[in-house]
Formats: C-alpha cells, sequence, structure tokens
C-alpha cells in the first residue's frame, strides 16, 4: 500500500514509554485505514531506547533513525522529514503527553485538502505552571506579535503536515517551535485544533526553563529571515544612513564653528559622537551590502528560489 500518513515520534531517554506508546498508537492507525509509517528518532539515547525501539522491528510499519549522539529534538524532526514517505506527516511527543486518538482529526484536515498545517493547541496542558505554562504563555503571545502567525500554542509537538510544506523546510537551531512561522512564507494554510494532553508519568522531561533564552535568540532569528533575508539592505540601509547622516550634520555644524568663528572643537564631546555616527553608519551600509552578497550566494548555490509555486498549468519547461 502507498504510504499516506508518516508518524514521526522523536525519543530521547524514553526507555518506559516505546512500548505503551506503540500499543495506544497502533490501534489507532491500523483503524484509520491508510497505508501508515512509524518513524521512531533516536536523538542519542543512552537508556534501553534503542533496544526497546529493536524489539518493534517484526512490525514492518515501524522505521528507526538512531543519532551518534544527542542532537536534539529539532534535528530528529529534520531526520524525520527527510525519511518520511507519507503524503501526510504528522510529528509527535514520545512520552504520551500527546494522545494518538487526536491523529485522525489531523490527518482528516490536512488529507481533505483544506490545510497545509494542522497545529496541535494543548489547552488544557497538563505540566507545571510556573515553570512551563506560563513562560510558554509569553513566548506564544511574543511569537504571535513578532512573526504574525498567531497561534496559541506553538510548543505542541503534535502537529500534520501536508508532505511538500516539510520537504521544504531546512531547521536549526531550536527551530521546530516556529515551523508555523517559517512555513507561513511559503503561503500555507495554517489551522490549530483542541487536543488532549496527558501528564508524563514516565520518565523526565528534557526541558527546563533554560530553554526560554533559546526561544527567544531564535525568534530574532526567524524575524529577520522572514522579514530580510531577501533584502537585507532593505533592513540595514536605513539605520545606515540615519547614522551617518546623523555624524554629517554634527561634523558640518563643529567644522562652521571652527572655520568661521574660529572656536577650538578638539576637546568637544559632540565631534566623538560626530565621528562615532559617520563611522557606525559606514558600517551599517556596508554589512548590509554583504548580507546582499551572501543572499545571492544562498539561493544561487543552493538553487533555492526566491518565491514558492503552488502548482503549474500548463507544461513545466524548466
Ligand atoms: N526529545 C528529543 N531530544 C531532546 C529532547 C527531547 O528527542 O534532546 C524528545 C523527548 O524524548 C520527547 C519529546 O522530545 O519525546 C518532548 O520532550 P519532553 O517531553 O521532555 O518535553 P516537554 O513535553 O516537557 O516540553
Ligand atoms: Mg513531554
Amino acid at each position: 500500500m502507498a504510504k499516506e500518513l508518516s508518524v514521526i515520534i522523536p525519543v530521547y531517554n524514553e526507555q518506559e514509554n516505546i512500548r505503551p506508546l506503540y500499543d495506544a498508537l497502533k490501534p489507532v492507525l491500523e483503524a484509520m485505514g491508510v497505508g501508515y509509517e512509524i518513524i521512531f528518532v533516536d536523538d542519542g539515547s543512552t537508556d534501553g531506547t534503542a533496544a526497546a525501539i529493536e524489539g518493534l522491528a517484526s512490525d514492518p510499519n515501524v522505521r528507526a533513525l538512531e543519532f551518534r549522539r544527542n542532537f536534539g529534538q529539532t534535528a530528529a524532526f529534520a531526520a524525520g522529514f527527510d525519511h518520511a514517505e507519507g503524503e501526510v506527516i504528522i510529528t509527535m511527543d514520545g512520552d504520551l503527553q500527546n494522545d494518538p486518538i487526536d491523529i485522525p482529526k489531523l490527518f482528516d484536515m490536512v488529507r481533505n485538502g483544506k490545510y497545509d498545517l494542522v497545529s496541535g493547541w494543548r489547552k488544557n496542558r497538563q505540566d507545571s505552571f510556573l515553570n512551563r505554562k506560563l513562560p510558554s504563555m509569553l513566548a506564544n503571545w511574543l511569537i504571535g506579535k513578532v512573526t504574525g502567525v498567531k497561534l496559541h500554542d506553538y510548543g505542541c509537538s503534535l502537529k500534520a503536515y501536508r508532505r511538500d510544506v516539510v520537504k521544504n523546510l531546512k531547521l536549526y537551531g531550536e527551530m521546530h517551535r516556529f515551523i508555523p512561522a517559517v512555513a507561513n512564507w511559503y503561503g500555507v494554510n495554517v489551522a490549530e485544533v483542541e487536543t488532549t494532553h496527558h501528564p508524563r508519568l514516565r520518565g523526565k522531561s528534557k526541558y527546563g526553563i533554560g530553554r526560554t533564552v533559546k526561544v527567544f535568540l531564535d525568534l530574532i532569528t526567524v524575524k529577520f529571515l522572514q522579514s530580510f533575508s531577501t533584502k537585507p539592505i532593505q533592513f540595514f540601509g536605513p539605520m545606515g544612513l540615519a547614522s551617518t547622516a546623523g555624524g554629517m550634520v554634527i561634523s558640518l555644524y563643529l567644522a562652521a564653528q571652527k572655520l568661521l568663528l574660529g572656536k577650538s572643537i578638539g576637546g568637544r564631546p559632540l565631534l566623538l559622537l560626530g565621528v562615532l555616527l559617520i563611522i557606525i553608519g559606514v558600517q551599517l551600509i556596508g554589512m548590509g551590502l554583504l548580507g546582499e552578497m551572501i543572499v545571492r550566494v544562498y539561493h544561487e548555490s543552493q538553487k533555492k528560489p526566491i518565491y514558492a509555486l503552488k502548482k503549474i498549468i500548463g507544461p513545466d519547461n524548466r
């Protein structure tokens, strides 16, 4: 049977969860009556996770990708995306906090062609408030504001994608939570649905409050790439021009003081400011121009178009 669904599950030290997860997942997928595969991505686990996954190898629908070391959840998703064969791709956590019963709902929303990306929303999230829910509420609000893609819950791993959305994605750092924002560049239709969330029963959470800083830095990167990745001079240029112009005005004023009125300007702090503004301004414009060159190298060396096509009518003559 051709594969219609790939379920990607990153796992890192989840040995007690593999079997219960598989037992919960299997009946749901079988009942859907579509060709599917389950891809476990073992993110360099140091416990019995790999052995637990190998214990499922008798099921021809199970595939596993084993990392050499811990590369992080984003890398695990990326590996899963690279290897997935399904038309619809669903990601979920390996600790049973996401519930497999939500899968058919997400699958249908993508499958019937209406949405390219459906994101789960853990409305009744079962995690601690101070440590997890509060930072994540702030983060969701901020990410929505900055990227313009408004979701209640960016952090939910349970998401469904149309195949071509993930095949075009390049993920770095901790970027998996920004996939809806990144994918938005392609003009995808994003929907959000409420999904069930359970407390973690076995194993330990891999994240703490320290994640907040990383997410914040990644947000700056995403925003920059989203807005200016094909036009860096438009980002640096205005700042550079304003700075240079300010420096020029100050310098002309001081020059007039010196040449026309004969005043000494050597000890004036304003002189420093004027010179500084000119130097910074020239640097910023230079950075913008360098950025323009880098953008060209980036797009042309990878044959990466600066647009995204939905379909071509008539022959494809490339
Ligand atoms: N995970 C991973 N690599 C990591 C950290 C986490 O593959 O470096 C997996 C982990 O095994 C789990 C999922 O990502 O399946 C979510 O992790 P966790 O439950 O710790 O996050 P939380 O639900 O606490 O936000
Ligand atoms: Mg979890």
